[in-house]
């Protein structure tokens, strides 16, 4: 740390959670911390008639304000800044999303630390039986006490406090025994550091076949650099291996890795597999953590005793004290971008990251989006590539077949439906894989034509068996089935199409004897309920899965033969430019469930479009091909990733304030580039895709540029204009930098 700056210091510039994109100044508590004042300085601040957390920025020697409308900081809630390269990202974000910095710093802190709560949490309690204790001493009735005299019997080395209360046990009852001298506590480090017998690895590595190793040595060769790399590998072809073993040499040389997974890719398998290959601490950040236990995390990574921190997208914000390495696994994944309040993209953070550090980033995906092609195929990145799969089945090419006029049940065709009872005949697996929960995607009259329609949404609403309801998936409004049609009064009301409800009930009446797991989010809606149905499917009986892309990403089914995709056509002729691009990364992923153990697979795919370029391409010569083909469409019309885009995203209840104010933005920038000769488009605004959502009105405006700066600098001057403009305080808007859905 660089030594105190200014001290005592006469203003501190502060960043406070607020949509402004200001600081505000206050006058030095009366006391000062330790270190004295310094930017990076959690404090606690008067703001209006509330008190808030806020971060030191800057400090100053004037300010606009005179001195006696000043207030004064209440408190220095730390005795040291926030860590330096936590800082720094937060200011990068805010900067590069055109956020407010205070927001910015409040999103990337802890909730404790947020709350104001001390950075203290570097050690917590143990609880063990006291090694003096009798075997089995005697409780009486006291059975709360036997019971925690048992669960310690089954830790040896001691549990956390919150492990127990966990079981259900309190306070008092550890007290009690405490006071019997029957159990002891003690002090621990909440994350320990290094290998505790010296030796880095728990399991040996696996041997790489020659296409990893030559991967491992590219790796290798820049491991003090800032060296981004794409890493384009097939699904199953050993990605993770890799992985492993750059943390490998990561950690051998003390330093820190930080991998970073798709929200639905940090599940216990990939964890164990982690924690099985090495001695030192793996640290998981994900949504089950407690506040505290968060905080615990956070601190181990920004102290150094955390060697390896794997987490979801808010993950990139985890401070590092030493960091060697970070790897962006499934680097297309959707849930890598925020969609509200700070609009960031955890991938292109992690490269920013990665180069401040001067680290090597590794962006691995079998379906690299086009973003991280575009910057490997300019030579900016480093392109890998793994080709083969460890199992020496390729990857299995789509077929397509033909949905029109055919008789289809459940959503299958009869070939289809063939080809699952062959499978399931072979003792094999199949997954039927349908983008839509629910029974059918709507309900319609077979008289008039109505279709049950949400009230608050531009959308249809979903028919849903069990329980019977029509639920809009777009604000979650729910209401009963009618008894007849609202319009015509005919009673003859149909399901419209296939959900994952009905193709289940469809294939239970042809396959009577065959279980199937459904996998959505109504079926695992319990905690649990999907851990447990991937255990059965992985123990190997033939079965059936009918799921949604819940089940098309990361798992790992090695008995699944067969997949059928109930219908390709998601991508195609959708208004947002990336729609095709994202459906092809979605079915190859699909596809590579198929053919990961001893067998290879087959995956079928429906549609009604099988003379389409971009599916017929797919199917023929896969993503890749597809890829580069939707790359060079970019590039013609200028869209990112061969040219830079924002958004503006403008929401009201008020269906002519949203336009009124979208119109008037707009038109102020429009205003603003030709007076400033800007080279950079402004287009709109334009109603959103679905204009109506939850009875608000959405609209965009798009800014689009051949280089970043020019973008950067419209949508700087946008959002000072929004922010200054009375209307915009009235309705609700957003500026999205890098939008990855319109
Ligand atoms: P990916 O991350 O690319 O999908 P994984 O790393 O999960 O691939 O590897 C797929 C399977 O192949 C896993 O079961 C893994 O254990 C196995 N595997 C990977 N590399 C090797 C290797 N060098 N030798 C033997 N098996 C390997
Ligand atoms: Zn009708
Ligand atoms: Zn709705």
């Amino acid at each position: 740390m660089p030594t105190p700056a200014v001290s005592p210091a006469s203003i501190l510039r502060v960043a406070l959670p607020s949509p402004l994109r200001r600081l505000f100044d206050y006058l030095p508590a009366a006391r000062a911390p330790s270190c004295g004042w310094q930017p990076g300085l959690r404090v606690r601040v008067p703001f209006g008639h509330r008190e808030v957390v806020g971060v030191v920025i800057e400090l100053a020697d004037t300010s606009e304000l005179s001195h006696d409308k000043l207030r004064a900081v209440s408190e220095a809630l730390d005795d040291t800044p926030l860590p330096a390269d936590w800082q720094w990202l937060c200011r990068f974000a805010a900067r590069y999303y055109q956020h407010s910095l205070g927001d910015t710093l409040h999103h990337a802190l802890p909730a404790r630390l947020r709350q104001g709560f001390p950075m203290a949490g570097r050690t917590h309690t143990l609880w063990r039986r006291h090694p003096g204790a009798p075997e089995a001493p005697d409780f009486g009735r006291a059975t709360r006490q036997a019971e925690l005299w048992a669960l310690l019997g089954q830790h040896p080395g001691g549990l956390p406090t919150r492990a127990i209360t966990a079981h259900g046990l309190t306070h008092d009852v550890l007290n009690r025994l405490l006071h019997k001298g029957l159990v002891e506590r003690r002090e621990v480090e909440t994350a320990t550091a290094g290998p505790a017998g010296g030796s880095l690895l728990a399991t040996p590595a696996l041997p790489l076949n020659q296409e990893q190793s030559d991967v491992l040595a590219a790796l290798h060769e820049k491991l003090a650099e800032f060296h981004p790399c794409l890493l384009e590998g097939v699904t199953g072809s050993g990605k993770t291996e890799v992985y492993l073993q750059l943390i490998e040499a990561v950690a051998a040389k003390g330093q820190q890795a930080l991998v970073l997974v798709p929200e639905i890719g940090l599940t216990p398998q990939t964890l164990a597999r982690f924690r099985q290959r090495f001695n030192v601490a793996v640290l998981a950040l994900h949504s089950a953590l407690t506040d505290a236990e968060r905080l615990d995390v956070w601190e181990a990574a920004a102290s150094g005793r955390a060697r390896i921190i794997i987490g979801t997208r808010s993950a990139i914000f985890t401070p590092l004290a030493n960091p060697g390495a970070i790897i962006v696994d499934e680097e297309h994944d959707g849930s890598y971008k925020q969609q509200d309040g700070l609009r960031y993209h955890a991938r292109d953070l992690a490269v920013a990251r990665a180069h401040y550090h001067g680290i090597p980033v590794v962006l691995g995906s079998a379906t690299p989006s086009l973003e991280s092609l575009h910057q490997a195929l300019g030579g900016h990145y480093r392109h890998l590539h793994l080709t083969r799969r460890a199992s020496r089945h390729p990857p299995a090419r789509l077929e397509l077949i033909d949905l029109r006029h055919r008789r289809r049940q459940g959503g299958l065709l009869p070939d289809a439906i063939k080809a699952v009872k062959a499978t399931l005949d072979a003792g094999k697996q199949v997954l039927v894989f349908i983008n839509r929960r629910g029974f059918a995607p709507t309900l319609a009259c077979h008289a008039c034509g109505w279709m049950a329609e949400c009230h608050q949404c531009d959308a249809r609403m979903t028919l849903h068996r069990a329980p019977p309801l029509l639920a809009c998936h777009h604000c979650d409004s729910r209401r009963g089935l009618p008894d007849a049609c609202p319009d015509c009064q005919s009673g003859d009301l149909r399901a419209l199409g296939s959900g994952t409800e009905r193709s289940e009930e469809t294939l239970q009446t042809l396959f009577p004897e065959t279980v199937i797991h459904r996998i959505d989010r109504d079926s695992t809606r319990r905690k649990d309920s999907f851990e447990q149905a991937l255990r059965e499917i992985q123990r190997g009986e033939p079965c059936l899965l009918v799921g949604t892309q819940m089940l098309a990403k990361g798992h790992h089914l090695p008995h699944v033969t067969l997949v059928v995709v109930v219908n390709a056509d998601g991508g195609l002729y959708a208004a947002d430019f990336r729609a095709m691009e994202h459906n092809a990364q979605l079915l190859e992923q699909v596809a590579g469930r198929a053919g990961r153990a001893a067998d290879p697979g087959r995956v079928l795919v429906q549609t009604l479009h099988p003379d389409d370029p971009h599916l017929t391409l797919l199917a023929e010569r896969g993503y890749g091909a597809l890829a580069r083909e939707l790359l060079q469409e970019r590039r013609l019309a200028g869209l990112p990733p061969c040219g830079f885009m924002a958004l503006l995203r403008v929401e009201s209840p008020n269906a002519q304030a949203a336009t009124a104010l979208a119109r008037n933005a707009a038109a102020a920038l429009g205003d603003w580039l030709a007076q400033t000769a800007t080279r950079a488009r402004c287009l709109g605004p334009v109603p959103a895709p679905m204009e109506r959502r939850q009875n608000r009105y959405h609209l965009h405006v798009m800014i689009s540029a051949e280089r970043r700066s020019r973008l950067h600098a419209a949508a700087s001057f946008l959002a000072r204009w929004l922010e200054a403009s009375p209307e915009a305080r009235r309705v609700r808007w957003s500026l999205d930098i890098d939008p990855q859905t319109l």
